[in-house]
Parts: structure tokens; C-alpha cells; sequence
């Protein structure tokens, strides 16, 4: 990510965390907040810090906010300004504007505006908690477009200490294994086993990363249970 900038405007729970994970990552980041102390507590970990009310265009003009690579809307609890901030930035001609929506009517008027890359943090999260209550083994899932979803769970008993080829889930389910994750004997950490070939073998205690449409996920998860 070297050499990309980037902007992120309300340095909250969640604009701060973004920041940080961008600059950890080599991007050169330009935190902003209305707010002096949020602005103080991240001054270390970005490249740039500043005070400023987002909402006035000339603040952000000052600043070159348009020659970002991407801005980052993430002012959480104040609708107006949030508003206020997304259209300066488009004024402003910036390439490209994320915007962090609170509720689906939030999403709704983001999209009005012509909002293109909206955030709704809160929908990913009560998806993943709904899918957790009901199956348990779902470790995260990702909703995408047209019914389809990849998720992470655990691997059924059914399917350990055999092939792909001879699970056959693509054949049988109509999903396909994006990888597997296992524990390192020495690390006792986590590891992505590549690639999946025919031959791979799923073990107890891995991981499996799958994706296809939701309700051949489900009826192969059911079929586990
Ligand atoms: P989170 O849920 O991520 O913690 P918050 O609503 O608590 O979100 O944080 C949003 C941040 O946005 C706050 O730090 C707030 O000071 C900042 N903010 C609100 N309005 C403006 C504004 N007009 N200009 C710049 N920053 C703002």
C-alpha cells in the first residue's frame, strides 16, 4: 500500500480503527476529527493529524482532501454532519468517497445523494451474530450479491480425513472450498493451507473457507449437523 493516501474523517471506535489499520499497512493516512483530544490520541500512529470541522468545504479544501486516493466518512452519531461532510467531498470532485451508514435509512438517503461505496458496519455484524445463533460453527460470512456468500466455519466431522476429490463438494453441494485454514503445531497459530488441490486433505480442527449460493451453504450444513 506504499505510497497511497488516504483520509479519514470522525475518528471514533471505527474511523480510528480504520486509520490505524491503513497506516499500519504503509499508506500515508490524514486523520481528521472536530475534536482535539481524538485528533491528540492518534497523532503517533498516522502520518497526519488535524483538528478541523468537516462539514465547511474550505477546511477540507485547505487540507487537498482532493488529492486523496480515498476518503473515509466515518462520523457515527451525527447524521447532519455526516451528510454535510460526504456532500463537500464530492463538490470537491474527490475520486473516491466510503461512507459509513449507521441504519438502513441512513443507507438509503447515502444512496440518494449518489453515494457509491457505503459501509453499513451494523448490518455485517447482526448478519454474522444471526448466522452464529443458528449455526453455531460459522466463524465469519461475508453476504454478497445475488443470494451467494463465502463463509468460514469449522469442518463438519462428515467431511474430515478425506479428499476433496472424494467429498466432492462442488459436485454434491454445488459450493466450492476457497482454502482451509489449520493449527501450526509449533506456532499454535492459524495458517492458511494455500491453495486447494484434489488431493488436499481436510482435517479435524481445520477450517474451511466456502463459498456459493446461501441455501446450498445451508443444506450442506445442515446435512452436518
Ligand atoms: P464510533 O461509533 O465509530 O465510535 P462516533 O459517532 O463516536 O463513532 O465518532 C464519530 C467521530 O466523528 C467523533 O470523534 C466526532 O468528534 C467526529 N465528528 C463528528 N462531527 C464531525 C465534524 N463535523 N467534523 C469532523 N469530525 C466530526
Amino acid at each position: 500500500m506504499k505510497g497511497r493516501k488516504f483520509a479519514v474523517i470522525g475518528l471514533g471506535r471505527f474511523g480510528s480503527a480504520i486509520a490505524r489499520k491503513l497506516s499500519e499497512r504503509g499508506a500515508e493516512v490524514m486523520a481528521i476529527d472536530i475534536n482535539e483530544e481524538k485528533v491528540e490520541d492518534i497523532k503517533e500512529d498516522v502520518a497526519y493529524a488535524i483538528t478541523l470541522d468537516s462539514t465547511d468545504p474550505k477546511n477540507l479544501e485547505s487540507q487537498n482532501i482532493q488529492e486523496m486516493d480515498a476518503v473515509v466518512v466515518a462520523i457515527g452519531t451525527n447524521f447532519q454532519d455526516l451528510i454535510l461532510t460526504t456532500f463537500a467531498l464530492m463538490e470537491l470532485d474527490v475520486e473516491r468517497i466510503i461512507v459509513r451508514a449507521q441504519d438502513p435509512i441512513q443507507k438509503r438517503i447515502l444512496e440518494k445523494i449518489g453515494v457509491r461505496e457505503i459501509l453499513s458496519l451494523e448490518d455485517e455484524v447482526s448478519n454474522n451474530v444471526a448466522e452464529q445463533l443458528l449455526n453455531p460453527s460459522v466463524l465469519m460470512s461475508i453476504r454478497l450479491p445475488d443470494d451467494y456468500e463465502i463463509i468460514e466455519v469449522k469442518a463438519p466431522r462428515i467431511i474430515c480425513n478425506r479428499t476433496l476429490a472424494d467429498i466432492g463438494l462442488r459436485e454434491k453441494y454445488n459450493i466450492n472450498l476457497i482454502t482451509l485454514m489449520r493449527r501450526g503445531a509449533i506456532d499454535d497459530k492459524m495458517h492458511i493451507i494455500g491453495v486447494p488441490e484434489p488431493s488436499t486433505k481436510i482435517l479435524e480442527n481445520d477450517i474451511i473457507v466456502i463459498f456459493g449460493k446461501s441455501k446450498d451453504i445451508d443444506r450442506f450444513l445442515e446435512i452436518n449437523e
